[in-house]
């Protein structure tokens, strides 16, 4: 039987016990019917991996005793932050899945010129994380933001940031080395993409501007492929 990952706060665990409710109690007792005597594996959004078992079902919880700890492999070596246009139609979520299958470790959506969706429920988003994270193996937390792009590309100060740019037509990822980077910034426009100034802006707080071919790749194509080509390129995929 396949071992049931679940997600809890670092606060939840107390020595060697777990006690876990809220919604992840729910999905574990009602939907996927976990009971005493279970294996299981809790995550506290650390990179380690608890292994444990269910000792008790509770009311509104259930208590499991932590029989081992072990580093999650999935868990990515290098940070990687997205910044990304916010997108339309439920574009959002999808950006946020990709972005953790592909091992993002932060996504910060931002409000540019040029987007239109202004509403972005970052709690929402955080669970649609969490499902992903779950469904990927991945025993770490993505933080998830939404700043407007002035206050969001002050992350590029001091951090390797590619900007891939829809007007570019020079510059390609082939030509930068990134292999000693512990930490890179990923940014992508919005369906309307970017504005000149906003490009300024971006150089001038140390931002390279990055093409990806002569095609115009829709925002969420974008944003898949600029992040595995740039995880594959600091060993994100071996
Ligand atoms: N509306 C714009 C296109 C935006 S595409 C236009 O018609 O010009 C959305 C985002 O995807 C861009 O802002 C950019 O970040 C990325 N993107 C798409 N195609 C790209 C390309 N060929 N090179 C670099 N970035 C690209």
């Amino acid at each position: 039987m396949e071992i049931r990952r679940f997600y809890i706060e670092n606060s939840d665990i107390n020595g060697n016990i777990a006690e876990v409710s809220g919604e992840e109690f729910v999905h574990a007792v009602k939907v996927l019917r976990q009971k005493v005597g279970f294996r299981i594996i809790l995550n506290a959004g650390d990179g380690f991996d608890y292994f444990a078992e269910i000792t008790e079902i509770l009311k509104n919880s259930f208590v499991a005793k932590i029989v081992g700890k072990e580093k999650n492999e999935a868990t990515p070596l290098k940070g990687v932050t997205l910044y990304q246009g916010s997108l339309k139609q439920g574009k959002n979520d999808f950006v946020v899945q990709k972005a953790v299958e592909l091992g993002a470790t932060r996504v910060v959506f931002f409000d540019s010129k040029f987007v239109t969706e202004k509403k972005v429920n970052v709690p929402r988003l955080e669970k649609i994380a969490v499902e992903a994270m779950k469904q990927c193996g991945r025993g770490d937390k993505i933080v998830i933001e939404f700043l407007p792009f002035e206050e969001a590309s002050k992350g590029f100060k001091g951090t390797k940031t590619l900007l891939f740019y829809e007007n570019e037509a020079e510059n390609h990822l082939k030509n930068i080395k990134l292999s000693g980077e512990d930490e890179i910034n990923v940014v992508v426009g919005s369906e309307g993409g970017f504005d000149e100034s906003e490009i300024k802006l971006a150089e001038k707080r140390g931002a390279y501007v990055v093409s990806l071919g002569k095609r115009i790749l829709r925002a969420d194509t974008a944003a898949v492929v600029a992040l595995a080509l740039v995880t594959d390129k600091i060993g994100g995929l071996e």
